[in-house]
């Protein structure tokens, strides 16, 4: 097992990982931004390093500065948390090259899984099912216009280097499709320095559903069951589910079974997940995620496994902690994402918190890294925290978000809290019936007050 463990990231995860490490008597170090010196998860560490100014490439996108903070706190490992360096594959090999271990998976497979074409050229590789598209990138029109033909109008068009959501575009008829391509090249290049496109078939109505997988990079490997994250905005989640409203027994363990198999035969190491869109009930993938996600915790709520205390006992050469029939799935757990932005508009609202009083109660779960007199600096995401909750039933998780929405005060800036509030109660929500766009519909639909 490690000694000690640097956490390469900041806010509510760098907190997550701190725990874990904690509860395996692992020492830890905090790297920290000037913007960052009052942060939590610097205050709680055993050890903190100022990496650099706010802008995050030049402090926790630093590799230089980070493979120094290793070296002057003697950190054996590094848990790169979600977002920044978390799936940067020259990282995981820098690491490597210093003898530190990168808490994640094997530098090869976040090289293919990044790339989104060679991704879903694996995928299909190893059996799992894809959205229909093209083979490879596009690189003209007259081959855009191929594909699109033979899959059929709508089409996506989507950045090989994509995330977040970014450099997406789509086009509903052939007249839509030079343009489409031609914005969707431009804002690949802004966005990744990478304009390589690719194209896909346009689902109408489809559920974002992934799967949770753990392997241990030697072969053996298990799927931990599935997130519904089809309640989004801008393709980010905002809301997420397990098991999903969708979903029976038959269809989980078939699709679960699927990605276990395709983890085995490429030897996985670590936590993952393989994204899919589902509609009629097929399922397509869309990427894999080789990294720890903001989400996770749904999935520990009704699995019991705390994935981070894992992701660190497999990156330590350990084994699974159980086999697929022991996975053993309990009640219902939802997580809202509470940002500080304003509900309905968005538009982040970074500043001090005056007060901040977090709901508790049986099945309550608040991960955040935020605190009374705490300022949320203007540099970073506006995640302020996450409010998991879990019941012995839907029914039973929704009265009881209900309720805790309600305890909830966080005041002195903005949040997403109100959203969070009006989405409870709100009888396609209760009754599980929502796809990637019905978020952007009802606030488009003045669900929110004003549209957006
Ligand atoms: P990113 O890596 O930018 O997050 P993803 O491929 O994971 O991109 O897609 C993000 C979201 O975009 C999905 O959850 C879904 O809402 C939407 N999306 C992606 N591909 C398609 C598609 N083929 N049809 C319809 N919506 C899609």
């Amino acid at each position: 097992m490690f000694d000690k463990v640097l956490i390469a990231n900041r806010g509510e995860i760098a907190l997550r990982v701190l725990r874990a490490c904690k509860e395996l008597g692992i020492k830890t170090v905090a790297v920290h931004s000037t913007a960052d010196a009052e942060a939590m998860h610097v205050k709680l560490a055993d050890e903190s390093v100022c990496i650099g100014p706010p802008a995050a490439r030049d402090s926790y996108l630093n590799i230089p500065q980070l493979i120094a903070a290793c070296e002057i706190t003697g950190a054996d490992a590094v848990h790169p948390g979600y977002g920044f360096l978390s799936e940067n594959a020259r990282f995981a090999e820098v690491l490597a090259d210093h003898k530190i271990t990168f808490i994640g998976p094997k530098a090869e497979h976040i090289r293919t899984m990044g790339d989104k074409i060679e991704a879903k050229r694996t995928a299909l590789r190893l059996g799992i099912p894809c959205v229909p598209g093209s083979d490879g990138g596009i690189t003209n029109d007259d081959e855009a216009k191929a594909v699109a033909r033979r899959i059929g109008y709508p089409v996506l068009i989507k950045a090989a280097a994509g995330g977040g959501g970014r450099g997406m575009k789509v086009a509903k008829t052939e007249d839509d499709l030079s343009t489409a391509l031609a914005t969707a090249r431009t804002e690949a290049k802004a966005a990744f320095g990478d304009d390589a496109v690719y194209i896909e078939k346009y689902l109408e109505k489809p559920r974002h559903i992934e799967i949770q997988v753990l392997g241990d990079g030697r072969g053996g490997a298990l799927h931990l069951g599935e997130r519904d994250c089809s309640l989004q905005r801008r393709h980010q989640k905002v809301w997420e589910e397990s098991p999903s409203p969708a979903l029976n027994a038959a269809e989980r363990a078939r699709i679960g079974d699927i990605v276990a198999k395709a983890m085995q035969e490429l030897q996985y190491l670590g936590a993952g997940t393989i994204e899919f869109l589902y509609e009629n009930g097929e399922f397509y993938f869309i990427e894999m995620n080789t990294r720890i996600q903001v989400e996770h915790p749904v999935t520990e709520m009704i699995t019991g496994i705390d994935l981070v205390n894992e992701q660190i006992k497999l990156a330590a050469g350990g084994r699974l902690p159980l086999t697929q029939d022991e996975v053993q799935f309990q009640g219902h757990a939802i997580e809202c994402r509470v940002n500080a932005e304003n509900p309905a508009t968005f538009r982040p609202s970074p500043g001090k918190i005056t007060y901040f009083h977090p709901p508790g109660g049986l099945g309550v779960r608040v991960d955040s890294a935020v605190y009374q007199g705490y300022t949320i600096p203007p540099y970073y995401d506006s995640l302020v925290g996450k409010l998991i909750v879990h019941g012995r039933t839907r029914t039973e998780c929704l009265m009881r978000l209900r309720r805790a929405l309600d305890e909830f005060v966080i005041d002195g800036v903005e949040t997403t809290l109100p959203l969070f509030r009006t989405l409870v109660r709100n009888p396609d929500i209760q009754n599980g019936e929502y796809d990637i766009h019905w978020l952007e519909n009802f606030l488009r639909n003045g669900g929110m007050g004003d549209p957006v």
